[in-house]
Parts: C-alpha cells; structure tokens; sequence
C-alpha cells in the first residue's frame, strides 16, 4: 500500500472550500508519496450536492496541484455516491471521465442521510441495514468502484439508536457486503475521519479489520475524508502500524 491519501475534497465538493494544491502541500510536508482527490458526485434531489461538481474545474485545480508539486502523485477520483435508482444518471455522468481511483460509498438510503438521527426514526437495525446491504451490493456489482469509501459511516448514528449493535456485529450483518468486496476486488476503506468524529477507531474497526483479513481480505486503502488541508493524512501513522499488523 504505497504512502497515498487515498481519500481527499477539493473545492468542486460542496462542502469543502481548501484548494487542492494547499492539500498536496501538507500531504507532501508530512511525508506521503501522493494523494487523491475524490469530490462528491451526487444525483439524489435530497442532497446539497446534486449537480455541484464541475469536471472542468476539477481538472484545472488537479493541474494546479500537479504543476506546483511535481514531485508528488496527484491522482484523480470521485466519491459516487451510489444508489441504484440513479444508476442510468451515474453511467452518463461517467461517460468519458476517466480518472485513477473511483470511491464508491453509500450515503443515502429511502429514510435519509445516513448520518441524520431522524433516517433511523421508526426503523429497527435490521430494515436499515437489509436496505444499505442491498444499496452496497449493487454498487460493488456495478463494477465501476475501485473502492469502498467509511463502512460503517452509519455507526456514528446507529450506536446512539441501537445501542446494542456493536461494531463488530456490523460485520455479522453485512458479510454478503464483505464478499462482494472480495470478489469484486474492491479496496475497503480505512477512513481515518471516524477518529475526528468522536470515535476511537476508523471506519471500520479494527477487529472488523481482523476478520476481514481472516476472511480472505486483503485489499485496503487509508483515506482522512480530508474536507481541509490539516485533516491530510490525519493519524495516519498510528494506523498503518496497526494495518501492518493486521495485513502483514
Ligand atoms: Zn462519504
Ligand atoms: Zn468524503
């Protein structure tokens, strides 16, 4: 796994304003080899960023980047937002945008965001999580995803509403999910963000990381879900003593 934030915003996501070129800066004063630029692109009405991203501009903050910081692997990608009632909307979207690394994730499910208190409201765990199962299995089907953005993103929710369902049983429950990965050979996310939310391990957890390797898995990337540069590579050190240790 080569010395790579695999999982940064720039300007073209709604909710970041840092110039990737400030990103790269950082990335390259703490030591990595590169980072990836992987903006929203998002097609449900319900979402701010429905219609927000501008490829045009991307590949111009992209160059800028590239051209200040030569030395540094610059890599391009998405954070697609996959929902299979937008599949046809996605394919256009991707027709003729090539880029290095695309980060499927799964933000939305019928009730809402998945990381909005009120989507779980009248819902039991498992009717949400048959949902998000079924959203992720079509995504990695799909075969458009290179990875598997924060697993259990939900988490963040789900521990203050199901309080019994640890992080570990979110491995029990989402094993056909864990399959697909394998099968499809998609990158699970390590995505350090979860330890600058109020969490104590990344998404997913590091046991879940245990039986994920267990199980045949071995194709992980560390991203910070960085939306500003001092975010970049965030904990990163700590962590990849861990991933070694779990994937040596
Ligand atoms: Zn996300
Ligand atoms: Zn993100």
């Amino acid at each position: 796994m080569p010395a790579i934030d695999w999982h940064v915003h720039t300007p073209c996501s709604c909710d970041c304003i840092t110039d990737p070129a400030e990103s790269t800066h950082v990335a390259m004063n703490r030591g990595l080899k590169g980072i990836c630029f992987t903006d929203h692109v998002d097609f449900d009405p319900r979402d701010d960023g429905v219609g927000f991203f501008n490829w045009k501009m991307y590949n111009e903050l992209i160059d800028g980047a590239r051209g200040k910081f030569p030395g540094m692997h610059v890599k391009t990608g998405f954070e697609l937002n996959w929902q299979e009632e937008f599949k046809k909307e996605i394919e256009a979207f991707l027709e003729g945008k090539q880029v290095d690394f695309l980060l499927g994730s799964v933000h939305w499910v019928s009730t809402g965001f998945i990381n909005d208190r009120t989507t779980y409201d009248d819902r039991t765990f498992d009717d949400f999580i048959d949902e998000w199962i079924k959203e992720s299995l079509s995504l990695l089907s799909s075969g458009i995803a290179d990875g598997f953005a924060h697993f259990d993103y939900f988490y963040l929710q789900t521990r203050h509403v199901y309080p019994s369902i640890s992080r570990e049983d979110i491995y029990d429950y989402a094993g056909e999910v864990i399959e697909s990965l394998i099968t499809h050979d998609v990158s699970l996310e390590i995505n350090t963000s979860a330890l600058r939310k109020g969490l104590d391990e990344p998404f997913p957890s590091w046991n879940f990381l245990r039986h994920f390797r267990k199980d045949g898995g071995n194709l992980v990337h560390l991203g910070s879900d960085s939306h500003e540069a001092r975010h970049v590579k965030f904990r990163f050190d700590e962590c990849l003593k861990m991933v070694k240790s779990i994937f040596h």
